[in-house]
């Protein structure tokens, strides 16, 4: 089963009448449970790539295909459906709401599609658990270390089980120690079956996953 299917993205900002094309005929095909990284420079065009596939932005021109769904027909507000419900986003600043505790935070999407209070708590406090932060549930973000943090918005990004995480430098803020528990985790949610989509500047992080798309001038290079 093909979950993220684009093909011929191309976008183009306009900066007055200077044009900028930073995607050019990006044609990515992503499996259930595969684990991909999305590497390249900065300015590469990483972030514009991940808004579209977070169906956050749309491309110029293309088609983006998200677990059969055609994501460029969707209303705003399916739209808004497909980002709560298909989706779990991971940021590198964990954007946490700081005062929410860490059960809070992760809870948010659960309410958001009307699950009950109760079994959202439940629910977000077994997550959390299951990470390690049992002990951390009534902590608010600034009362947790940026790998803790991390933890916190892995939990929140997976409460739903989406099909698909995408995560943006998530191991950008954190020191080698807890990004390397970072990927331990995700290791672990693509072995149970999670499809996760890194998007990386780090080597490091790419030689991790099963699979790496090079970014370079607008282009995507498949193992590049
Ligand atoms: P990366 O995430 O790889 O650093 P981005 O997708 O953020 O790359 O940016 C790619 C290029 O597009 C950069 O040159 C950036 O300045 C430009 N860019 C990004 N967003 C916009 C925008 N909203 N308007 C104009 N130019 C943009
Ligand atoms: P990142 O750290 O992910 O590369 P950036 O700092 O490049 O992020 O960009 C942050 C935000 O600013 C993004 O939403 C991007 O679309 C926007 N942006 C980046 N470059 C430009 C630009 N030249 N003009 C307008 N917006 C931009």
């Amino acid at each position: 089963k093909i979950v993220i299917d684009t093909r011929q993205l191309v976008k183009i900002y306009q900066n007055g009448s200077e044009e900028l094309k930073v995607l050019d005929d990006v044609n990515i095909k992503v499996s259930n449970s595969d684990f991909i990284a999305i590497l390249g420079p900065s300015g590469s065009g990483k972030s514009t790539l991940m808004n579209i596939l977070g169906c956050l932005d749309i491309p110029t021109s293309g088609q983006y295909y998200l677990d059969g769904l055609d994501v460029l027909k969707a209303s705003d507000n399916e739209l808004a459906e497909i980002r709560n419900k298909k989706i779990g986003f991971i940021f590198q600043k964990f954007n946490l709401l700081p005062k929410l505790t860490a059960v809070q935070n992760v809870m948010l999407p659960l309410l958001y599609r009307g699950v009950k209070e109760e079994e959202a708590w439940e629910t977000a406090r077994e997550k959390l658990s299951i990470l390690g932060l049992e002990a951390r549930l009534h902590h608010r973000p600034n009362e947790l270390s940026g790998g803790q943090q991390q933890r916190v918005a892995i939990a929140r990004a997976i409460v739903g089980t989406p099909q698909l995480l995408l995560a943006d430098e998530p191991t950008g803020n954190l020191d080698s120690k807890s990004s390397g528990d970072a990927m331990e985790i995700f290791k672990e949610l693509n072995r149970q079956g999670n499809t996760i989509v890194i998007i990386t500047h780090d080597i490091e992080v790419a030689e991790q996953v099963r699979k790496i798309f090079y970014i370079r001038d607008g282009k995507i290079h498949e193992n590049g």
